[in-house]
């Protein structure tokens, strides 16, 4: 069983926190969670953007280190 967290941003630059499980063979999960402290749903599942209402996917998440012009 595999478990990563990984911290994103999303386009609008609200921070989402991103779960990834890998049970092995092809499973893989991957949750989005509300990564603004400052958010109402803090800490919590969500599948769209809380600020934007964007629908969340990997590919779409940008990486909260990297400086965006
Ligand atoms: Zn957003």
């Amino acid at each position: 069983m595999f478990e990563e967290l990984v911290a994103r941003r999303c386009v609008c630059s609200h921070a989402i926190t991103v779960l990834l499980l890998d049970a092995g063979e092809q499973l893989c999960t991957i949750a989005f969670f509300d990564g603004e402290s400052t958010s109402d749903s803090y800490d919590e599942r969500v599948r769209e953007c809380p600020a934007c209402g964007e629908r969340l996917g990997l590919h779409r998440l940008l990486p909260r280190s990297s400086p965006e012009g």
